[in-house]
């Protein structure tokens, strides 16, 4: 496969962003690469976790029973086994490369427990936002296997796993209106170059999870994001490895409407969270 993008003005970087240390869950200790004050700035992104430990205490209690309204969450996991329950019916075992995208809309209480006792405990769980006009949808859920995510190999080697969007071609797993994400897993051989085309309103950004890269001039080390400016007449991303690395790219069209959160629920007014607390203390928030 040929590389066909050729990009006229790559985009600059705004900030790096170190990620925070934190717990959540019943104590799964992880890092909270994109938080609450960023939810502006990255709409329709609402958070990013990174979680990775060989330490079982650091990930072992999981997370028990806990609803969610509002939104969507797509966990990655790179190394390990979890397993799904939600009050949906939906049941799955993510493992080794494997994705769960979970829409909550109106209502899910699930759990995510680990299938194991020892070993390496690796991956990522992203926050979605929904258009106002899909908050209150029906629950939705799909795993997909490593093997049945959509992947492509670049011109200079990039192995790229297309896990929602388009990407030089290939549709990714998951496709969504209003949003419009893209988000890719990207391994780069050290040398190697790597651009996309991004339309210049969406908000994006990378986040390095092992070597390093180079954008704009400027090193991206592991365990960083970087904020990818939206400047006018800017037509995507371009960076470089400086080592054999591994980064997710995403993007997506920002909604530009209210936010208001408390904890797992993300909505318009402060109405609509009082309403899901209401539901979810009376059990009518799956209903
Ligand atoms: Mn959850």
């Amino acid at each position: 496969m040929t590389d066909t993008t050729t990009l006229s003005r790559p985009r600059r970087i705004e900030r790096l962003v170190t990620g925070q240390r934190t717990s959540d869950g019943a104590g799964v200790k992880l890092t909270r690469v994109l938080s609450n004050d960023l939810h502006q700035r990255l709409d329709p992104f609402l958070m990013l976790d990174a979680f990775g430990s060989d330490q079982a205490d650091d990930y072992i209690a999981g997370f028990p029973d806990h609803p969610h309204r509002g939104f969507e969450t797509v966990t990655y996991m790179i190394a390990g086994r979890m397993r799904h329950r939600d009050s949906a019916g939906n049941e799955g075992l993510l493992e080794n490369g494997g994705v769960q995208w979970m829409t909550a809309g109106r209502g899910v209480i699930h759990s995510e427990l680990p299938e194991q006792e020892e070993g390496l405990m690796e991956g990522f769980q992203l926050w979605l936002n929904l258009p106002s006009t899909r908050k209150m949808q029906a629950p939705w859920y799909r795993d997909f296997k490593a093997p049945e995510l959509p992947r492509y190999r670049s011109a200079q080697g990039a192995e790229v796993t297309v896990i929602a969007g388009q990407s030089q071609g290939t549709a990714g797993a998951v496709q969504r209106e209003g949003t419009e994400p893209l988000y890719l897993d990207i391994h780069l051989p050290a040398g190697a170059q790597f651009e996309h085309l991004l339309p210049e309103s969406h908000n994006a950004f990378i986040y390095v999870y092992r070597g390093q890269v180079q954008l704009d001039g400027q090193a991206v080390p592991i365990q960083k994001m970087a904020i990818l400016a939206n400047e006018p007449g800017c037509d995507g991303v371009r960076l470089q490895a400086l080592q054999d690395s591994r980064l997710l790219l995403l993007a997506g069209r920002p909604l530009r409407e209210p936010i208001v959160q408390y904890g797992p629920f993300v909505m318009n007014t402060k109405q609509e969270i009082y309403q899901a607390v209401t539901d979810y203390q009376s059990g009518q928030l799956t209903r």
